[in-house]
Parts: C-alpha cells; sequence; structure tokens
C-alpha cells in the first residue's frame, strides 16, 4: 500500500468517523458528559415543603434526592416532622452519614459508634447532629408541641425511605435466627412487627432520660452534638451574620461543614465561590435572589423563600440577594469538612493596580477606589 493511498483511507475514515458522530450523536457515556458541560445551566431550584413524599400518624418525611433535584448529586435532604412522642425508630444509612439542624422542637437522639459506646442526647432549635455512616440510631420528640428538623446526607442518591430499620430486618429474618439473637422466647419474637415501623406515634419520654438497659453511662467521647445555634457568629455586619460549622468545631462532622447566614433586608451576601465544596441550601424565612455563573457564558438566576432548597455546583460564581423585607434566613451546606471561599473583594484586592486597569478597562484612580479588604455583606 502507498502512502497516499494509506493517508486516503485514513482520511477516508475521519471523515466516515465525523459523519456518524454529526448524525447520530455522541455514542459514549464520556462524550455526553463532555457536552452536559456546555448546555445551559441545570435548575438549582427545589421547593422541598411542596412535596408530601410520606405522612402518617406520627409525623412526616419529604426528601430531596438526586431522583426530584438531579443537580444535587453530592447531597440529598429531608424536612421531618415528628408529634410529640412519636419516634423515628432504630436504624442506620450504609451509604450515607446524616447531618440535621433542628427548627423548631425538641428531640432526644440514641447513637451507637463502633466503639461500643452508646449517647442519649437531647437537641433544641438550633443544635445540629452528626451521625457518622453506620451509626445506628433512632429520635424521639420530647414535646410539648412537633418537631420539625432538617436532615442532610453527604450523598445525593441516598434516600431516606431505604435506611436499614431494625423491625424491617427482624421481620425478613427466620424466627428460629432472631430468637437465638435476641434470646427471647419463640411466642414473643412471633408478636415483634412484621414490617417496617419506620416513624410510629408514642408517649413522651420522662424529662430525665432512663438508663440504658446495659447500664452504661450515656455519654461518648465523641460526641454528636454541636449546638450551632449558640455559636459565635463567624462574620457578623450590622444585622447580618453567619455561623460556622467545620470539622474543627465539630471533630466528629468528618464529611461535611455548615453555615447558618441571615442577611439583613436590603443586604447581599458578596460574590464568591467555593472551590472546595459544592453549596447545598434550606431557606427559612424571608425572601432570597441568587445568581450563579457557571463559565461558558452561562448564568442563572433564582428566588427562594422558605422550604425552597437550592444548589451552587463546586467553583460556580454565586452571590444571595435580601430582596424581602424581612431577614432573609437558611442553612448552607458544604460536602467537605473544610470551609474554603474567595470572594470577588479578596480576589481583586490581591493584585496590582496596573492589571486591574488594563483587564476591566477603567482609570487608576477608579481601581484605587476598590474595597481593600473582604466584606461578606455588601
Ligand atoms: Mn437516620
Ligand atoms: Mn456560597
Amino acid at each position: 500500500m502507498s502512502q497516499t493511498t494509506r493517508r486516503d483511507l485514513f482520511g477516508a475514515a475521519g471523515v466516515a468517523a465525523a459523519g456518524i458522530a454529526a448524525v447520530a450523536g455522541p455514542t459514549t457515556i464520556e462524550a455526553q458528559e463532555k457536552i452536559k458541560k456546555f448546555l445551559p445551566l441545570e435548575n438549582f431550584k427545589y421547593d422541598l415543603e411542596a412535596q408530601t413524599h410520606w405522612t402518617g400518624e406520627g409525623g412526616s418525611a419529604k426528601e430531596a434526592t438526586i431522583v426530584q433535584f438531579p443537580v444535587s448529586e453530592s447531597i440529598a435532604g429531608v424536612s421531618m416532622r415528628l408529634k410529640p412522642g412519636a419516634m423515628r425508630e432504630l436504624h442506620w444509612h450504609a451509604i450515607a452519614a446524616e447531618w440535621a439542624y433542628v427548627i423548631e422542637g425538641n428531640v432526644r437522639a440514641t447513637v451507637i459508634s463502633p466503639n461500643t459506646e452508646a449517647e442519649q442526647t437531647d437537641f433544641g432549635p438550633g443544635d445540629i447532629w452528626y451521625f457518622p455512616k453506620g451509626h445506628g440510631h433512632a429520635l424521639q420528640n420530647l414535646g410539648p408541641g412537633d418537631a420539625h428538623f432538617l436532615i442532610v446526607f453527604d450523598n445525593g442518591a441516598f434516600s431516606e425511605f431505604g435506611t436499614l430499620s431494625v423491625t424491617d430486618w427482624l421481620a425478613l429474618t427466620s424466627p428460629e435466627v432472631v430468637v437465638r439473637n435476641l434470646g427471647l422466647p419463640a411466642d414473643v419474637v412471633a408478636k415483634l412487627p412484621r414490617k417496617e415501623v419506620y416513624i410510629t406515634p408514642g408517649k413522651i419520654p420522662p424529662a430525665v432520660p432512663e438508663a440504658f438497659i446495659n447500664g452504661n453511662p450515656s455519654e461518648n467521647q465523641h460526641p454528636h452534638k454541636y449546638r450551632l445555634g449558640k455559636a459565635t457568629p463567624h462574620v457578623e455586619s450590622g444585622k447580618s451574620w453567619i455561623k460556622l460549622v467545620t470539622q474543627k468545631e465539630f471533630p466528629i462532622q468528618s464529611t461535611l461543614s455548615a453555615a447558618v447566614e441571615v442577611i439583613e433586608p436590603g443586604g447581599m451576601r458578596e460574590m464568591h465561590w467555593h472551590p472546595n465544596a459544592d453549596e447545598w441550601q434550606y431557606y427559612l424565612s424571608g425572601k432570597a435572589r441568587v445568581r450563579i455563573f457557571g463559565g461558558h457564558q452561562r448564568i442563572l438566576t433564582e428566588e427562594f423563600s422558605k422550604g425552597h432548597v437550592g444548589f451552587i455546583r463546586q467553583g460556580f460564581g454565586h452571590y444571595v440577594e435580601n430582596i424581602g423585607t424581612e431577614p432573609l434566613k437558611f442553612i448552607a451546606m458544604f460536602n467537605s469538612p473544610f470551609f474554603e471561599e474567595i470572594s470577588i473583594t479578596s480576589w481583586l484586592s490581591g493584585n496590582p493596580p496596573g492589571i486591574l486597569s488594563d483587564n476591566l478597562g477603567i482609570s487608576k484612580e477608579m481601581i484605587a477606589k476598590l474595597p481593600k479588604s473582604p466584606r461578606p455583606f455588601v
């Protein structure tokens, strides 16, 4: 075969391949993923509180996983309510750690760690918990009113309705094996629930917790609780503030960081991005406008209010504006135990005037007026 013929053949093959691609579209997942990055920005708002996913006598649960909210691949969320005395039964999660923020009411949690230390702790509004992947736990509403809490999982594919519950496991196991493991008579085992209990009504437990049946102390060397509401603001300006909790303040919280943010009416959280994490948001009160910037000339704006969930991909530029008359309050979750942020002010002010003057096309006199230090609220 001559050089010329070979070149022609390769050329023809190249054209044919391009022709097929143009007609049939990408044929590999990799190619589809590449092209997806150039499509318009994905929807980044989900109305969690408008859903009715699970409702029972003891409470309710609504979820936002990648099924309902596809952009949120790294984080899933659940809004859970328990009636006074109601219980979320003993269970664990195989593929996700559980973080939660108590919005309203009082909840008692029991949780077992792999070192066999168990813990029993009460949570009120503003308190958070973190149960690492696989730590078995149960929740009960201490009353007197309803309890409402936001649960966040460090995996967008995790569904609240796929937890590993004690009753489900026992019901699916042969009675002989259950008798052998629990040491109870067969007639008692026969009376155990036949299917998953999940959330069930119950009596309000005593104010002073009962001791564990093993007689062990009900404290843990590695507490699962942190009082975020009582923390000192990380940044504060007028009536706006941010309270931040990373693994530094709350050592067991090893896969997530969290913030409670309040922005006063007319205020704005300055333009910034997070180099190391996605940001998942749950709006507690007020009215927000959020604009995200994702490169490739793509920008998208949404408005959020109570009960809405937002999601900003790692590295995407964004700002949050209070466009209402009330303080804006929201929870922000980051899928990293370390918090990182770069703001437009800290970025620009870390450059000499010459480059900024050339880049932005404005005089050095104007460049001199740029803010010199980060202002979290503008
Ligand atoms: Mn759980
Ligand atoms: Mn942010």
